[in-house]
């Protein structure tokens, strides 16, 4: 069979037939705990479903493949896989975290850090000078989130990881926001990538679920080693639903990153918003290096209403195919308000520092028709401003 080469290819079709009991089409589901042996030491491929499980082993090896990794650990949750990589740290090691990371990253590594099992520097990656400085301090990690959450901000993973090679240090990428079919981080130098699985790469809001990829057979080795002491491997039905959803990502999120661009470019002329966070907008900072980097520009956008938290309000009350709610990278729509939400948890001195302010809303964009969703977003910024002291761009 020749080996398909296209990552398309691989989602859609990597692990089917490959049945030997009845030829299933379908990679089975083994909902068992544990595999028999055959005899007096003598134990089959499988033992444990802690330490190996066969529906998992595909779905592991098809987002090894998908990421161009020699091997993969498929956890319990994005959290897990990103403490996965931490557990390979010790008391001595310096990590260098994105100032606007994941709002749970943030939480987990402010966490470690003070049980002392690791020290972390906050910096802001897009500022050369400053993650010059940072790298001065030995760090054993560079941790990179592009594009950023909830500003949507693209830092160079190359550049960054070349630096980071020159003072020894391993580089992970969490590529939730983008998934293998628009990034691939491990081409451009790093050792390990990330995924909350829960989001793109299931793409049904229905599993919470994570993946740890690394780009080195014997690394992919020893955080199986871990994953299994401390088990954090996901679930059988989980591993299942993931592959399912795994299996149209790159349909779904080129027409999401379809949807995305519009309503992106409608809420950029609206005189409510102040500004609108997508790279694929001439406008955005990142735009040039996001065109080279990716393969597109994604489906996760943020803006800021003109207006305070009254503002917002009124916003997210009025939306109807719009959902209010954390998460992103399912099939629905959805509305986040990162200061009440995802981001609560940082603190207000660190959210200001890496500019969340209060009247930044997040939008991850779904399959939904896109003239639902501006017509949506149209009458609920009409709600807002109807009831605004209407601000002067308003009236123009
Ligand atoms: C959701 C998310 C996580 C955490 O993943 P869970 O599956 O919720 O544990 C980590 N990083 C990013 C960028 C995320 O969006």
């Amino acid at each position: 069979m020749p080996k398909p080469r296209h990552p398309q290819t691989v989602a859609a079709s990597n692990g089917i037939a490959a049945d030997p009991t009845f030829g299933a089409v379908v990679p089975p589901i083994y909902l068992t705990s544990t595999f028999a042996f055959s005899g007096f030491e003598r134990p089959g491929s499988y033992e444990y479903t802690r330490t190996a499980n066969p529906g998992r082993d595909v779905l592991a090896d098809t987002l090894a493949k998908l990421e161009g990794g020699a091997g993969a650990v498929v956890t319990t949750s994005g959290m897990a896989a990103i403490d996965l990589v931490l557990s390979q740290l010790g008391r001595d090691d310096l990590i260098i975290a994105p100032h606007d990371c994941y709002g749970g990253t943030y939480r987990l590594l402010a966490a470690r850090r003070d049980r002392r099992q690791f020290d972390v520097a906050y910096v802001d990656q897009g500022d050369d000078v400053a993650l010059s400085k940072a790298l001065t301090r030995s760090p054993s990690l560079i941790l990179i989130e592009t594009p950023s959450n909830p500003l949507i901000r693209v830092v160079d993973v190359r550049a960054i990881a070349a630096q980071a090679k020159s003072v020894g240090a391993r580089v992970v990428v969490d590529n939730t926001f983008l998934s293998p079919a628009l990034q691939r981080p491990i081409a451009l130098g790093a050792d390990f990538v990330i995924h909350s699985t829960t989001k793109y790469l299931n793409g049904h809001s229905d599993v919470v679920g994570g993946v740890v990829i690394a780009a080195d057979k014997a690394d992919a080795e020893a955080l199986a080693d871990w994953a299994n002491l401390t088990g954090v491997t996901g679930s059988p039905f989980d591993a299942y639903l993931t592959l399912r959803g795994l299996r149209t990502l790159f349909p779904r999120i080129d027409h999401q990153q379809k949807n995305a661009a519009a309503v992106a470019a409608f809420l950029d002329q609206h005189p409510l918003v102040r500004v609108v966070h997508y790279p694929g907008l001439a406008s955005h900072p990142g735009h040039a290096l996001a065109k080279k980097q990716q393969a597109g520009f994604g489906a996760m956008l943020s803006f800021e209403l003109v207006g305070g938290v009254e503002h917002v309000r009124r916003f997210v009350e009025a939306v109807e195919v719009f959902t209010l709610a954390e998460s992103l990278g399912g099939v629905e729509s959805l509305v986040a308000h990162p200061a009440t939400m995802t981001h609560s948890g940082m603190g207000e001195e660190a959210r200001r520092a890496a500019g969340i302010n209060d009247s930044l809303l997040r939008l991850s964009i779904g399959l939904e028709a896109e003239a639902d969703l501006i017509a949506d977003l149209d009458r609920s910024l009409l709600a807002v401003g109807r009831r605004a002291e209407r601000p002067e761009r308003f009236i123009d």
